[in-house]
């Protein structure tokens, strides 16, 4: 008797039961794609600006090894030729399969040579620097040296932090920045020239098959940061470092073909002779960046120090700390912003013929 009058109640609520359960599918089936499809894209964020880093790499330790396969001069040479060579213009969708034994070997050689930290510039792997266990002596009776530290990538969260040692060691440095927009940027840049260092340009985008995708591109990338800078800081800036260095293998376009570009506009190119290892993707700690750059210092007469300001990269400021301890107290070095007195021609990668 009583199972027959809850009956009529009981199917009401298995109806309603059956519409919740229905309104809750079609959400789940509604929400979880969304969810999904956003992790995805962030996901696709974040390796891109892997792939960045990884070319960036890439470029860096295959212009480090190509020179210590060979003599210094005959390794210009042979990269001249490959560089002006239209059959060697990759699309950087090659890049990752060409470039495979350059990073290979190099860091090979990285991890063979924890205190022989010459072996990565061009100079040191010259035969008569290589495998000399008495480079580190040699170099502390060296002439004297100028040493212009660079930071590329920047703006970034650690900017303010590098700024604030450069103050400390009273040290004038110079930035290769990109294009970065907000309130936070805009002080930095100011803070950059106010604080009296230079400020260069790395390309707006920093996107290699962008900005590597033509002549016009590449020019158009340049007039954009030019002018977003001058905008911001009052300043015209001169000083340019390409994106992978003048003798990356990504572009589409002849580098010296670009290098003669920035020439005609009174643009100043520059690469490095000193590569602090933080673009390697092997994380080295600050005590191993440093002990690197210090490594190599007093080797030429002009040394750029190539490191990165990047929100991910912490260590370099911790390494630049060191770096400043010690060469501050270094007689015969001297420590500058790039300008156009300072001697190009040791420090850029593209040897003109
Ligand atoms: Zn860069």
């Amino acid at each position: 008797m009583q199972n027959r009058e809850s009956e009529p109640s009981a199917r009401p609520e298995r109806v309603k039961w059956l519409k919740r359960m229905i309104l809750a599918l079609l959400v789940i089936f509604m929400v979880l794609p969304m969810i999904a499809s956003i992790l995805m894209l962030i996901h696709i964020r974040q390796l891109n600006d892997q792939l960045d880093a990884m070319k960036d790499q890439v470029a860096m330790l295959q212009q480090n090894r190509e020179p210590g396969e060979a003599g210094a001069k005959s390794a210009a040479k042979e990269q001249t030729g490959l560089l002006t060579d239209p059959s060697s213009e990759t699309l950087p969708a090659d890049k990752g399969d060409a470039g495979n034994d350059a990073p290979e070997t190099m860091l090979a050689d990285f991890e063979g040579s924890e205190s022989g930290n010459g072996a990565i510039t061009q100079q040191a792997a010259a035969p008569e620097a290589v495998g000399s266990a008495n480079a580190a002596d040699e170099k502390t009776t060296a002439k004297t040296c100028k040493v212009y530290l660079t930071f590329d990538d920047g703006p970034s969260s650690n900017t303010g932090r590098i700024l604030d040692l450069l103050a400390e060691y009273d040290v004038k440095a110079t930035f290769f920045v990109n294009g970065r927009e907000g309130p936070i940027s805009e002080s930095l840049y100011k803070r950059i020239v106010d604080e009296g260092h230079t400020l260069g340009m790395h390309s707006y985008t920093h996107k290699y098959d962008e900005i590597y995708e033509s002549k016009q591109a590449f020019i158009k990338d340049l007039e954009r940061l030019q002018d977003y800078l001058y905008e911001i800081t009052g300043v015209w800036p001169r000083f340019y470092r390409f994106p992978g260095g003048s003798s990356n293998e990504v572009s589409t376009v002849s580098m010296q073909e670009l290098a003669d570009y920035l020439k005609e506009q009174d643009i100043y190119y520059l690469d490095w002779n000193v590569a602090s290892g933080d673009a390697m993707g092997t994380n080295l700690s600050a005590g191993a960046l440093a002990q690197r750059v210090l490594g190599m210092i007093g080797e030429e007469e002009t040394q750029v120090v190539l490191m990165h300001d990047a929100a991910d990269k912490s260590a370099t400021v911790d390494a630049l700390a060191i770096i400043l301890e010690d060469l501050t107290k270094q007689d015969g070095v001297e420590i500058l912003p790039v300008s156009e007195d300072m001697d190009f021609t040791p420090v850029q990668h593209l040897k003109s013929q």
